[in-house]
């Protein structure tokens, strides 16, 4: 995958007169992007995972730009907290759909596909932000019912709701899905089993659709790499480390935003890191 790049669309067998750009964006830019006010207005962006951590934050920012936001996750209660802050920052009405991506089967979200069609009637991008652990241990033991699950949450369960929800994409002026990897994903290490083989396969998911999808859509699927950041889950994997060192979701929101809004059309297959090494 090329670094720091837009990739043109190949203007050719172009039924859909595919996006041109006029300026490149570089992953610094996307990473500092300054949104402006409005600028996820008129949007529908479905986020996984939306009821916690960079989801929830995730939901938030879209809708303070203007999005209505259709919150996907599997505890109702949380997702009705996210509804209500949504609600009182003066947000666009947004939608709960809850779902446990672990059970979920694909006529479930054949049939999501259908209620957002009737009820809200565009998708125009999804933030494939849930995901779990698993285990921290060497590939020997790892219990092979955590693996299984770990692979759904993370790899399997996004790329069927994905192939699920694309005839609304598809349908959108400039459809964005953007997935969520890990540096773990890009460089695997030792003891992060399922969690690091399940974000390899997201980044390869992402760099195939983009391949099939460019010389004849509008679509455009990147990955984000949020980085350390201040969740329960990095908590988890990482419990000796201070919290207060890390950023906090708040503070990596103008990649997510960038990513989904129109500034970043022509942006396609990238792996975007959000806190770099220098
Ligand atoms: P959290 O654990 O804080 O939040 C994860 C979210 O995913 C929660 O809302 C959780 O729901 C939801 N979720 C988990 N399992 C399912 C399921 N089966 N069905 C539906 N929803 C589910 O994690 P983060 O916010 O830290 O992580 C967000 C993404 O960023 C993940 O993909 C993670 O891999 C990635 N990431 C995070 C980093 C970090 O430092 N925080 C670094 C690199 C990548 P519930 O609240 O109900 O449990």
């Amino acid at each position: 995958m090329s670094d720091n790049i837009n990739q043109p669309a190949n203007q050719t067998n172009n039924p859909k007169n595919v996006q041109s750009l006029t300026q490149p964006l570089t992953h610094d830019d996307i990473r500092n992007f300054v949104p402006p006010t409005h600028c996820l207005d008129g949007k529908t962006i479905l986020v996984t995972g939306a009821g916690d951590g960079i989801g929830r934050v995730a939901a938030l920012t879209y809708a303070r730009y203007g999005a209505t936001v259709l919150l996907l996750g599997r505890t109702s209660s949380k997702l009705e907290y996210v509804y209500d802050e949504i609600e009182s920052l003066g947000g666009k009405q947004p939608a709960m759909l809850p779902m446990n991506l672990e059970g979920a089967t694909y006529a479930e979200m054949q049939q999501l596909e259908g209620l957002i069609d009737k009820e809200v009637g565009q998708l125009d991008g999804i933030l494939h932000n849930a995901g779990v652990l698993g285990q921290l241990t060497p590939l020997e033991m790892y219990d092979v019912d955590t693996f299984a699950q770990v692979m759904k949450v993370n790899f399997t369960a996004t790329f069927m709701l994905t192939q699920a929800l694309l005839p609304l994409l598809k349908d959108a002026d400039h459809g964005s899905i953007v997935f969520t990897s890990s540096t773990v994903g890009t460089h695997p290490r030792a003891f992060w089993g399922a969690y690091a083989l399940s974000k390899q396969a997201v980044e390869g998911m992402s760099d195939i659709f983009t391949q099939e999808t460019q010389n004849t859509t509008n679509l455009r699927f990147n990955c984000v790499n949020p980085g350390g950041t201040r969740t329960n889950m990095r908590a988890h994997a990482y419990p000796g480390e201070n919290p207060m060192s890390l950023k906090i979701p708040e503070d990596i929101m103008a990649g997510y935003v960038c990513l989904m809004s129109d500034a970043s059309v022509g942006v396609r297959g990238q792996v975007v890191e959000l806190q770099p090494k220098d």
